[in-house]
């Protein structure tokens, strides 16, 4: 099997992915906190998570893909409060218009997509083993905390050090006045007791009325659907810490083994060169992309064009570039089809289903490379453009064809959703003259003049395109 190399945030290096067990490959990605849409930045880190899965797939792995979605958490219970609407009615509403952007982006769904709210038992289960072991404590007011001094490895990930630890380790409510018999300021929430602005949003558990911290239900739902295939796990760079620092802690505490072995990070996406704001004007959603007339594919093109651990800038000239390189990109994809016998559809769906895991890459063989080797999706569109210029050796038309599309399968781009115009330009007027010329041969039925007439507008690059009642002229 081909290797699948990506950098680990815990080594600091890149490192061929070895599955646990067998072909199976686990992997679990911090999902959207579903109270708002997802901006495009948020987009990036799903979408680079959905080139790992089919890269992997192209590879022959069996990728068992898990993305939770956070439904409970202040975030979450402040937007239900301000809107007068219970936790579900908005949770459920924001989920709905999450699944259909990620559609729109061509997104693999994965195979499980668990919610925090359905996961409370378990992780009421994984404190319970925390207290018991003596790496949590539970306060006065009926929260629970996590003992950083507890678990020497804390900070492995980040690269922490102990003084550092003097900041909260808590991502929500850092100040909160509740908190304040927390023993060390690093030590973070896991149950948090019942306040007035949670409303109803609260469970029964052993420590009385609460609800959990967002850092735990990461770890209990990853330790029940992959707790035999704890291989990848991935996030955007700003989960390194704390959230997937916690993770782990709490993780390796509560269940004796290692909570993970690949830990990968998207870098942040940058808009006009800055962070993306409301108050900057330049926070964007897949619909205010699409209304300015870009298909979703040119975005995830704009998206993918940087490797994923590079900081992308965002521009809108670097939609232009990716509508006029999809444009390339669906038009060798139409003449490969055609030369090749085959159809968008049904080849695209054949991939899917790994029928052509083991055909050969040849003109591709490059680019697929550079692809595998930490996702350099960058390299790997250079590589096929580079390709699709030059003759194809030995490769058959099919062979070629199916190659091409197996790369375009990894990088996820939906072609068939490519619009191919060609350029309005208005034609010079010694053309339009020429063109008149041939229409009014034409009229009069003199078909040397209009033919001759027509090869010389050919000559200097227009084609006539005749009407009913006169022509249109197009740049050839
Ligand atoms: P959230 O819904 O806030 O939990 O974020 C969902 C995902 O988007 C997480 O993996 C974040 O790390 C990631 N993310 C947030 N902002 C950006 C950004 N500007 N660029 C890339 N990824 C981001
Ligand atoms: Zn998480």
């Amino acid at each position: 099997m081909p290797e699948v190399i990506l950098h680990n945030t815990l080594s600091r290096s890149p490192e061929p992915i070895v599955p646990s067990k067998g072909k199976r490959i686990g992997m679990y990605c911090c999902g959207p906190t579903v109270y708002a849409q997802a901006h495009i930045g948020n987009f990036r880190t799903f979408i680079s998570q959905d080139v790992m899965r089919r890269t992997l797939q192209m590879a022959g792995y069996d990728v068992l893909h898990v993305r939770n979605l956070t439904d409970v958490d202040d975030k979450t219970i402040k937007r239900s409060r301000e809107e007068g609407k219970s936790l579900s009615e908005v949770t459920e509403y924001w989920t709905e218009i999450f699944h259909r952007d990620c559609q729109r982006f061509n997104m693999l769904p994965p195979k499980i997509e668990p919610k925090a709210t359905d996961h409370i038992q378990e992780q009421i289960e994984m404190i319970s083993a925390l207290l018991e072991k003596r790496h949590a404590y539970q306060t006065e007011d009926g929260s629970v905390y996590f003992k950083v001094s507890s678990f020497d490895e804390y900070g492995r990930l980040s690269r922490l050090k102990e003084r550092e630890l003097t900041t909260s380790a808590t991502d929500e409510s850092p100040n909160d006045a509740d908190e304040y018999d927390r023993e060390s300021l690093a030590d973070f929430a896991m149950w948090k007791s019942r306040k007035s602005d949670d409303g109803d949003v609260y469970w029964q558990s052993p420590w009385g009325e609460g609800r959990p911290g967002w850092h735990l239900e990461c770890s209990a739902m990853a330790m029940k659907y992959l707790g035999n295939h704890l291989d990848i796990h991935s996030g955007g760079e700003d989960l390194i810490f704390p959230h997937h620092e916690n993770e782990i802690a709490q993780s390796e505490c509560s269940c004796d083994t290692q909570f993970f072995r690949y830990w990968i990070h998207c870098a942040h996406l940058l808009v006009e060169g800055g962070k993306m704001s409301k108050s900057l004007n330049n926070f964007y959603t897949i619909d205010d992309i699409v209304e300015k007339g870009f298909a979703p594919v040119v975005l995830r093109y704009a998206l993918t064009s940087g490797a994923y651990r590079q900081t992308i800038n965002f521009t809108m000239d670097s939609l232009h570039a990716a509508q006029s390189a999809l444009v390339r990109l669906r038009h060798f994809s139409n003449d490969s089809l055609a030369a090749a016998g085959l159809k968008w559809d049904s080849l695209m769906k054949a991939i899917q289903k790994g029928k052509y895991v083991n055909a050969p890459w040849g003109p591709f063989q490059k680019a697929w490379d550079t692809l595998r080797t930490d996702l350099n999706t960058a390299g790997a569109l250079g590589g096929v453009f580079s390709a699709i210029k030059e003759e194809y050796g030995d490769s058959s038309p099919s062979e070629t064809a199916i190659a091409f599309h197996k790369l375009i399968f990894a990088l996820g781009y939906d072609l068939s959703e490519v619009v191919i115009e060609k350029p309005k330009i208005e034609a010079p007027e010694e053309i339009k003259e020429l063109a008149q010329a041939r229409w009014e041969a034409k009229q009069s039925k003199d078909w040397a003049a209009a033919d001759d007439l027509r090869d010389r507008v050919q000559a200097k690059g227009w084609k006539i395109l005749d009407r009913k009642d006169g022509f249109d002229l197009e740049a050839i």
